[in-house]
């Protein structure tokens, strides 16, 4: 490998892969790092584009003003001190991030929970995989991932629940596929919705929302049924087996009833039953359509009883397998990020746990209980009773349930500091400190990923501004409130070392998580450190990449214990008022809130505005068609997207992605929709079954708004902003008349130079266009909804310079140009830059019947290959239109 190419990890989503990176902003998959083999998806490949972008916080701000590092933190440790000395250490609270690297998350536990002493540090992993920690913990003793991610290679039989992993965890994916190829792996997808992982899955099971514990209780009693229990791993190596079992079959004995309730047929639910039944290596993947759920511990439990009494797991092509959403999710778990864990797996509820921690830390006043999880965090905020907070690196005002209230209450709190890498966010708006972050590229450190793998971030660009690394700012918050004895770290490497001793400190293998291998490991060894799976061989443990293969646990008796679940409804539920489920997800090319990947024109090219996918039928009653503008409203809020109507959406349920926010459009936080239930054991907010009503919305003008420099859309009703190359695309839409409209466009109009310009009062057109020096500035065309051009190539002149020759200029005010060319669609393949039209043109010319001959033809595919399941699901409807 070339020397100026750096090994490092991709801070996306929680699969960890490597990444070879230079600081010109070449980016590579990192062929040696074992999550990846030097795959990278079209997120990953498109890193290099987030280096150097535009909008990030250079300086330390206070009350939005330039401020020193000193200035800000002498500010923030004074306003921590003062709060803490008047009301109590559990009046100041950290709410941090899965985007943090091990070290910067290890500091902030350790002050929190050890030097200030409260419980009060939460992480928006709690949004993530909550439910799969306490599901692991009370199952198996210790939040610990069994298995590996060759598990899904070398199974026969994959289950998908709850999780998309062709756009979460698309590298993932793309292995579970090669291996299908190979060995004819079957899949089966439970999941609400038909996502692109069915997309090549054999069955799919679309079950109604809040069923998945009834679906795997009658599995549980199926496989007890069947005999496909394994007595003697059930004898020697669990115990709660029948009173689970019991349970069970209470609610789930008569499979026709199951199969009404779960709203799927009774043959595709004992196909299920019998495939899992019948097949030895199986892994049933889990994802957050499982742990985002007022149900969600149960959830976990019931697919991880099912593993139990197969006596499959800890074996090769066996195991439940909890794959995180974030890169460092499993690591913030390592420190203690959750407010209800302590350090290094260890917890609240055994003193001697926290005896240990106070003596490692020479903590004395360190917390003993646990402190306040992320919804009941911002509940605190908002009745005054946390009047100091620290957000570091997360958007809470747009990720969390119940958005106005979190805002409402960031807006009454007495003192809000973020730390961010990007100078405006919706969070931002909210903070009398804004504490300058380093990026992708700059900052130092290590992560885990989903196989419990720990790889190392490296930098290998000079930070932006003066933007710093979070451990160096947390530390110096710690020295000016007098801790600096316990914070005096000189890097990342120390902050490692003393992590790593701390999870072999008195560990006898009670704990699994160990990391003595790595606890004198110097600095050298920290740079050079190849991606490492713990538990490392150490003096009481054996290096593994399967856990519990000799049928010993982590509790007490070493048995893997059951939990007797049951099939519990939802905590919301439709009514007359909200006869509609909305689900939230991810969708392939945006990562979160859009901070990073929204400022990526190819990334952004995938998906230009908030889709809501409503089904064909909900859409009939409703009296939407595809594009309209609709109002999506629940109990909470309101917010309004595109209508988008899809076969993939069973009737009654909405989907609508999780990532826009008021950076992005006018107004579509999903997060305002979602009543703050949570699950009673994990505290993980339910984000997928909210009810709600859809209703479209008359617009009588639409239209869009093309632009060098984002520009603030005031007084239109509904906006949504997207990068692309050279600039800005905004669509627009109102519901005016035309006079009114003509005065909205007229006021936006007056910013700007206007060089050409259409105007029919009658008709209510209006076109502008704005030339400098010979090149397209801005255009905007608007008029009656449905009677603007196709915005495909005025976006195009705003690439590569956007000089306009005489040709386009004389088109310019009618969006097309002087010689018809071939349009191309909506972006499937963001590598290579390939549109639907042309792929669907040569499916349809050259009668293909496989991705390949796509790849063969137009190259889309054969790169990251996130848009695969994208090109099979247009040849089967290629294939399908041809039939009819
Ligand atoms: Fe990054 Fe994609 Fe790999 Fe996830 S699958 S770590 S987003 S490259």
């Amino acid at each position: 490998m070339d020397t100026s190419v750096v090994r490092t990890t991709c801070p996306y989503c929680g699969v960890g892969c490597g990444v070879a990176a230079s600081a010109t902003g070449a980016i590579a998959g990192d062929r040696d790092h074992r999550a990846n083999f030097g795959r990278l998806c079209s997120k990953g490949s498109a890193l290099g584009d987030t280096l150097g972008m535009p909008g990030r916080l250079l300086f330390p701000q206070i009350s939005g003003e330039t401020a020193t590092w000193d200035a800000a933190l002498d500010l923030v440790a004074a306003r921590f001190a003062g709060t803490i000395a008047r009301y109590g250490p559990d009046a100041v609270a950290f709410y941090v991030s899965g985007q943090l690297l091990t070290e910067d998350y290890y500091v902030a536990n350790k002050l929190m929970k050890g030097f200030i002493g409260s419980g009060n540090i939460d992480t928006n992993s709690r949004l993530c995989m909550a439910s799969s920690v306490a599901g692991h913990r009370r199952a198996f003793g210790e939040d610990v991932v069994p298995g590996c991610y060759e598990d899904l290679e070398v199974a026969d039989l994959v289950v998908l629940v709850g999780s998309n992993l062709a756009w979460c965890h698309p590298v993932l994916h793309r292995r579970l596929m090669d291996a299908r190829e190979k060995r004819g792996t079957r899949i089966v997808v439970i999941d609400p919705r038909r996502t692109a992982s069915c997309e090549g899955a054999d069955l799919h099971l679309a079950i109604e929302p809040g069923t998945d514990v009834l679906l795997f209780n009658a599995l549980l009693g199926y496989a007890a049924a069947v005999g496909a229990t394994d007595t003697t791993f059930l004898t020697n190596s669990t115990s709660g087996f029948e009173a689970a079992l019991d349970a069970a079959q209470c609610e789930a004995s008569d499979l026709q009833r199951v199969a009404a309730t779960c709203g799927i047929s009774l043959g595709d639910l004992e196909t299920f039953l019998s495939w899992f039944a019948a097949t030895r290596r199986t892994v049933t993947v889990y994802s957050q359509g499982v742990n985002q759920s007022s149900r969600g511990t149960d959830k976990v439990n019931a697919i991880i009883n099912c593993h139990l009494a197969t006596g499959r797991i800890g074996k090769p092509g066996c195991g439940p397998f909890s794959i995180t959403g974030q890169p460092n999710a499993m690591g913030g778990r390592e420190v203690g990020g959750l407010a209800n864990q302590l350090a290094a797996h260890m917890t609240f509820e055994n003193a001697a746990d926290v005896e240990r921690v106070s003596r490692f830390w020479r903590a004395p006043d360190i917390a003993r209980a646990p402190g306040l999880k992320a919804v009941d965090m911002f509940e605190a905020v908002g009745e005054g009773k946390i009047r100091a907070i620290w957000i570091m690196g997360t958007n809470p005002a747009v990720s969390l349930p119940n958005s106005s209230r979190v805002r409402a209450a960031l807006t009454a709190c007495d003192f809000v500091v973020v730390s961010e890498c990007v100078e405006k966010t919706d969070t931002t708006a909210f903070a009398h400190v804004l504490l300058p972050a380093q990026s992708w590229g700059e900052k130092d450190g290590t992560v885990t990923n989903s196989d419990r793998t720990i790889s190392r971030q490296r930098a290998f660009r000079r930070a932006t501004g003066e933007a710093r690394a979070d451990w160096w700012a947390i530390c110096e918050l710690a020295r000016r409130m007098g801790f600096s004895d316990a914070f005096s770290f000189a890097g990342p490497a120390q902050i490692f070392r003393e992590h790593a001793r701390l999870s072999a400190f008195e560990n006898d293998g009670e704990r699994v998580f160990n990391l003595a291998g790595l606890a004198h490991i110097d600095d050298e060894g920290y740079a050079t450190l190849e991606p490492v799976q713990w538990p490392l061989p150490g003096k009481t443990t054996e290096g593994t990449k399967r856990l519990f293969a000799d049928g010993r646990f982590a509790t007490p008796s070493g048995r893997a214990r059951f939990a007797a679940v049951r099939c519990e409804k939802p905590a919301s539920r439709r009514s007359d008022r909200f006869p509609l489920i909305l689900n939230t997800g991810r969708t392939r090319d945006q990562w979160h809130t859009m901070s990073q990947t929204g400022a990526i024109a190819r990334l952004a090219a995938h998906a230009s505005e908030p889709a809501a996918a409503i089904s064909k039928v909900d859409a009939q009653a409703l009296g939407v068609v595809s594009g309209d503008i609709v109002r999506i409203e629940s109990e909470r809020g309101t917010v309004m997207a595109r209508a988008s109507v899809i076969d993939g959406v069973t009737g009654g349920q909405v989907f609508l992605p999780m990532h826009w926010n008021d950076q992005f459009t006018a107004n579509c936080v999903a997060g305002t929709l979602i009543p703050p239930h949570v699950d009673a054991i994990s505290g993980q907010p339910e984000l997928k079954c909210t009810p709600v009503r859809v209703e479209r919305v008359e617009m009588r003008w639409s239209g869009f708004w093309v632009t060098r420099v984002p520009i603030a859309p005031d007084g239109i009703s509904y906006w949504a902003r997207i990068r692309i190359d050279g600039g800005y695309l905004y669509e627009l839409a109102g519901p005016e008349a035309s006079p009114e409209a003509l005065q909205i466009w007229r006021a936006i109009a007056e910013h700007a130079a206007i060089t050409v310009e259409y105007e029919d009062v009658r008709r209510g057109v209006f076109r502008w266009a704005s030339i400098v020096e010979g090149t397209l500035d801005s255009v905007f065309l608007a008029g009656p909804t449905g009677s603007v051009p196709d915005r495909e190539w005025l976006k195009s002149r705003f690439s590569g310079g956007g000089a306009l020759d005489d040709a386009a200029r004389a088109t310019l005010l009618s969006g097309r140009p002087a010689i018809a060319e071939k349009r191309k669609g909506k972006t499937i393949c963001s590598c290579f830059d390939v549109g639907s039209l042309a792929i669907a043109e040569a499916i349809r010319t050259h009668a293909m019947v496989d991705v390949k001959e796509i790849g063969r033809h137009l190259r889309a595919g054969t790169n990251c290959g996130s848009c695969i399941p994208e090109l099979r699901e247009m040849i089967a409807h290629e294939s399908r239109m041809a039939a009819e």
